[in-house]
């Protein structure tokens, strides 16, 4: 089996080396052999003001790669929240860029294979041909800058928010080198039918059609548990707390049907703030692993789907 399995690893310019070894420790513990470097609250600009980091130099990023050991890892990099891609307004998508084009340098540095980022914010109905146009020109923009890992946009978890699956698979799969990010436990609190077979085979059908997916450029996927609410995703948990996302049967089908080596799965379960419960995306990355190395397939979902009405696509 040629699986590429890890967790999200938050980083920028103020993680120390002490802080990063213990994690990376764990990591190799763990024997797990991907990792996803979560810029999430970094931003270019002023960087005093609470909450905003700026983003790691480049020695920092040479230091850290050699706290890995010599095995093989498939890196990668989450960018931060303040992406756009569905803002019309000018200067918005001016700073999406530049915060773009910081994670883009950042990434190469890390020898990350992709970028993963939430391509807009919630709104009742957006403007898909103004994303496709705005992504393409990102993606012409990363070509002309010699950049090497590829964008992947990821489904969003809100009822919302931008994009759904196939909305995102058409428009990425559309694009030239681009990729997407499928979160299966973002698909699960938006409604995507991701709880019987058929749902989850029609995905991996459109994926197939889309891109040219291999051991070596893998579809980034996310997984965790997670509390669905009325209008979506509510926030992220360990595998099976929450509404019972469908994990066991979504690495079922993907192992039937010979898709583990072309995925890269990120666990980003964890433990929700207040909440007492045993367990993190370490331990939920080796329960997944482990049911991957078992003879287990499971072909029916049986938890809860959440508060949503109804599960569509
Ligand atoms: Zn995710």
């Amino acid at each position: 089996m040629n699986l590429s399995i890890g967790i999200s690893l938050g980083y920028s310019r103020f993680l120390s080396q002490e802080k990063a070894k213990t994690k990376i420790n764990q990591i190799e513990k763990a024997q797990l052999n991907s990792v996803e470097f979560g810029l999430l609250n970094c931003a270019i600009g002023k960087a005093s003001f609470s909450g905003i980091n700026p983003f790691p130099k480049e020695n920092q990023t040479k230091s850290i790669l050699k706290l890995f050991d010599k095995r093989e890892y498939y890196f990668s990099v989450h960018a931060p929240y303040r992406i756009s891609a569905t803002t019309e307004e000018e200067s918005k998508l001016k700073y999406s860029k530049s915060n773009l084009s910081a994670t883009m340098k950042v990434t190469d540095w890390l020898n990350g294979r992709h970028v993963t980022f939430h391509a807009g914010s919630f709104k009742k109905k957006h403007n898909n041909k103004h994303v496709e146009k705005v992504l393409k020109s990102w993606e012409q923009w990363r070509q002309d800058k010699g950049y090497t890992a590829k964008l992947a946009p990821e489904v969003g978890g809100k009822y919302n928010s931008f994009a759904d699956f196939f909305t995102l698979v058409d428009i990425t799969g559309g694009i030239d080198n681009c990729l997407m990010t499928w979160d299966i436990s973002h698909d699960f609190a938006r409604g995507g039918k991701i709880i019987d077979e058929v749902g989850i085979l029609n995905r991996l059908e459109k994926l197939d059609q889309a891109f040219n997916l291999s051991p070596s450029n893998r579809l980034p996927m996310h997984f965790s548990g997670m509390v669905v609410g009325k209008t979506g995703e509510k926030h992220h948990t360990l595998l099976g707390k929450g509404n019972g996302v469908p994990w066991e049967l979504v690495l079922s089908v993907l192992k039937e049907q010979n898709f583990l080596s072309k995925v890269n799965l990120i666990c980003e379960s964890k433990v929700p703030k207040g909440e007492k419960m045993k367990g993190d995306a370490i331990s939920d990355a080796l329960k997944a692993r482990r049911f991957l190395e078992s003879d287990r397939i499971v072909k029916q979902y049986k938890g809860k789907p959440g508060n949503l009405d109804f599960y569509f696509t």
